[in-house]
């Protein structure tokens, strides 16, 4: 028997993901960003569900082929443009949209030789000071590239950092606005925090980029959950329970006895540790559920195993099944969100580090 241990990708939540993203947006057309293998779900895996989409985006030219190969003629965009001059030969034979952030770039333009004009997303670096040009060379950059016979449509592209927060985005939203007003093209600039919760930028948006989203985690938690914007998890980890204790009060548990027992109580041990990508760093008292009922972790994480505390689940025992994230057979979903917020990050680190060894099962 394999070790047990399962993830599950839920293609319906997909869609309702997707469709969530549309109640927001209903005139924009949704890039699904399936960037960093479908945010650790698998391309492949994830296509079903998302087809739906009106593109694919992401930034690794190999998944750019993978998705090609999976038979999807639409639009896909290449998040970070290309990386050198290589890139876009095969931007050219498999019609890939790519971003214009950098001089370089337009200089790799200005030298590739096609003659098939290629679609480019121009990148304003609005304030987030990562990608694009700034609002006062921007205008110079769509000038350049609109000169060049290699270039067809441009449109315009900027990526907010605060869309999930108090900061907010007004500042990066005017500075956008200021600097591209004029400009012909399409405009895509929502995020999935934008696109939950700022219509104004939705509403400048030809193109909305949710990814976070479309796996079923808020980009806002805590401010909201999941469940409060009617996102369903599209990955379950679970795995089972291999052993159990009996502890007598005083008795210590894992490495580094971080846990002491305070009353005689039973524990459950559960075939899933760090290695398969469940946060070392996650304290007693991270949520769970076993037989689909809240229960919690219990001592450290060890690379294999983590204990968890049977007490409010008395006939749970060998062989139950534990939800480290997602959804219990039972029907009750533990978000990511909070797994993620006990280890002190976000529910895109979790869904990424899934481990290799994990195997994965694909639920419609
Ligand atoms: C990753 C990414 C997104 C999606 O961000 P989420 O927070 O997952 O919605 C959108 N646009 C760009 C440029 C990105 O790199």
């Amino acid at each position: 028997m394999p070790r047990p241990i399962l993830a599950t990708i839920h293609l319906s939540a997909f869609q309702n993901n997707l469709n969530v993203a549309r109640r927001h947006a209903p005139d924009a057309k949704v890039w699904a960003i399936v960037k960093a293998n479908a945010y650790g779900h698998g391309i492949e895996r994830v296509f079903d569900g998302l087809r739906g989409a009106d593109g694919f985006a992401l930034l690794d030219l190999q998944e750019a082929q993978r998705v090609r190969a999976l038979g999807w003629r639409g639009p896909i965009l290449l998040l970070e443009g290309a990386f050198d001059l290589r890139d876009l030969e095969l931007c050219s034979r498999l019609d890939l949209w790519h971003t214009v952030h950098c001089d370089a770039q337009i200089d790799m333009l200005a030298a590739h030789k096609t003659n098939v004009p290629q679609r480019v997303f121009l990148k304003m670096n609005s304030g987030m000071n990562r990608l694009g040009f700034t609002p006062e060379r921007y205008r110079a950059a769509w000038t350049r590239l609109n000169a060049l016979p290699q270039v067809d449509e441009i449109s315009l592209m900027t990526h907010f950092s605060d869309a999930d927060g108090a900061k907010g985005i007004a500042a990066q939203m005017l500075a956008f606005a200021n600097a591209s007003r004029d400009l012909p093209g399409e405009r895509s600039l929502s995020n999935s925090a934008a696109t939950l919760r700022h219509a104004d930028a939705v509403l400048e948006s030809d193109w909305v980029r949710p990814g976070i989203a479309m796996y079923g985690s808020a980009p806002d938690f805590p401010a909201h959950s999941a469940a409060d914007w009617g996102l369903q998890p599209t990955m379950t980890l679970a795995a089972k329970i291999i052993a159990t204790q009996n502890l007598e009060q005083g008795d210590t548990v894992g490495y580094g006895s971080s846990f002491t027992a305070d009353r005689p109580m039973r524990i459950g041990v559960v075939a899933c540790g760090y290695a398969d990508g469940y946060p070392r760093i996650c304290p007693s008292g991270t949520p769970v559920l076993i037989d689909g009922a809240r229960s919690r972790t219990i001592g450290r994480v060890s690379m294999d195993m983590l204990a968890v505390d049977l007490e409010p689940v008395p006939q749970a025992g060998l062989g139950s099944d534990v939800t480290l994230w997602g959804r219990a057979k039972q029907g009750a979903v533990l978000s990511i969100d909070e797994v993620a917020q006990c280890a002190q990050t976000v529910g895109y680190e979790l869904m990424c580090g899934l481990a290799a060894r994990v195997p994965v099962e694909v639920a419609p």
